[in-house]
């Protein structure tokens, strides 16, 4: 790897997606070439494009559900997010007072306007209610209080804060207005997941036709408790026409469940999110998800305390890629996409290495059985921190 000056550079490494040794090169933090290398490749080095995550609610201490947060705070967490791989993800902000999330989004979309790092980090947003199922296990983390149910208003009121960014809104599609007010989301150029929901199977197809293309982390948001014979894990697994995200942290999603979905969805159905909040990237202890205090165990796992309530997670992103290719026993290039490119291709965004895209890639290290051991994150075709140990 040779940077010569201060952002112009060539690396030669083996390519995550094509497998193949590549040329890549950049200025002025842009990458001007990706190219097949003739040349000597090291070869233990590999290069990817970034990690981008659709769900996050908050990283290394810092809750983005919290209207105390500063411009600091969120810059600490997007630099955090990116030293770990990630350059680019979705603010997610969850079930609130409807007004009072209003007035959040328009916040933090303030604090991101503010600073050009934010504006490349935060690549869109991501609304988790208050529009999901308000009934027990169904309701998840979130406040069944605070949930309504949504309206075409409510899309516009969504689209006259956001402008033009990319927007994410996961919704139970069981409200009576919610055919009507996905079409208007997609009209309006927003993507739509179904999600903290208990939805009949004809429900879940009235959605896909009104434009809904996702369900938010399948298996979850739910009770811990279904029935055997007619759950929403069966349906949504027998409605055509949605990709599903999934939380790789072993916990979530149980491994064999995790790889039964695979198996039956396919993988290109399918991309994961680390659905983060404040406790990822720190050690295990107590920490607030928005009004809610959470207690993370060593084992990384969110609980609301004394309950089996799952509440988002404490893995980051990077250790979200690598628990699933764990689970799934297939090698880390596999899991790297579903975590980069297919969430990026989802929101309709661009998400490989492409000459005139930004110099922002990841550069893995591995072992002599191609096992990963480092991760070092570029970004602006300069090092965005220490290159990362993977844990063996
Ligand atoms: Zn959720």
């Amino acid at each position: 790897m040779s940077i010569r000056r201060e952002s112009r550079g060539e690396l030669r490494a083996w390519h995550q997606a094509t497998r193949e040794p590549v040329c890549v090169r950049w200025a002025r933090g842009r990458i001007t070439a990706v190219e097949p290398c003739s040349g000597a490749v090291p070869e233990r080095r590999w290069i990817a494009p970034p990690l981008f995550d659709v769900q996050i609610n908050g990283f290394g201490g810092v809750d983005f559900q919290r209207d105390a947060m500063s411009p600091g705070d969120l810059l600490r967490a997007a630099r955090q997010l990116r030293a770990a791989g990630c350059t680019r993800f979705f603010l997610t902000l969850m079930t609130d007072a409807w007004p009072r999330l209003l007035a959040r989004l328009e916040r933090v979309r303030r604090l991101r306007a503010r600073h050009p790092e934010l504006r490349q980090a935060i690549a869109g947003w991501h609304l988790e209610g208050p529009f999901l199922s308000p009934e027990p296990g169904f309701c998840g983390a979130h406040d069944p209080r605070a949930m309504i149910p949504i309206r075409a208003e409510h899309v516009r009121h969504i689209r006259a804060v956001t402008g033009a960014d990319p927007v994410l809104l996961t919704l139970s599609p069981t409200w009576a207005g919610a055919p009507a007010a996905i079409a208007v989301a997609v009209r309006l150029g927003m993507r739509v997941s179904l999600g903290h929901t208990d939805a009949s199977q004809a429900c879940l197809r009235r959605a896909v036709r009104a434009g809904a293309t996702g369900v938010t982390h399948l298996g979850n948001g739910c009770p811990a408790v279904l029935d055997r014979a007619d759950n929403i894990l069966w349906r949504v697994l027998d409605t055509p026409g949605l990709i599903a995200s999934l939380i790789p942290d072993r916990v979530h999603v149980s491994p064999p469940l995790f790889r039964l979905i695979h198996r039956v969805l396919g993988a290109e159905a399918i991309y994961y999110t680390s659905d983060a909040m404040a406790a990822a990237g720190l050690p295990p202890g107590t920490y607030t998800l928005g009004r809610l205090t959470l207690e993370v165990g060593p084992d990384r796992v969110v609980r609301l305390p004394g309950t089996r309530n799952l509440a988002g997670s404490a893995v980051s992103p990077l250790q979200a890629v690598f628990r699933a290719a764990a689970m799934r026993r297939c090698a880390w290039q596999e899991a790297w996409s579903r975590l980069a490119q297919a969430p990026a291709r989802f929101v309709g965004l661009p998400g490989g290495l492409e000459a005139g895209g930004p110099a922002d890639f990841c550069v893995l290290d591995v072992d002599a059985r191609q096992k990963a051991v480092t991760v070092q994150t570029f970004w602006s075709g300069r090092p965005a921190g220490p290159p990362v140990r993977l844990k063996p």
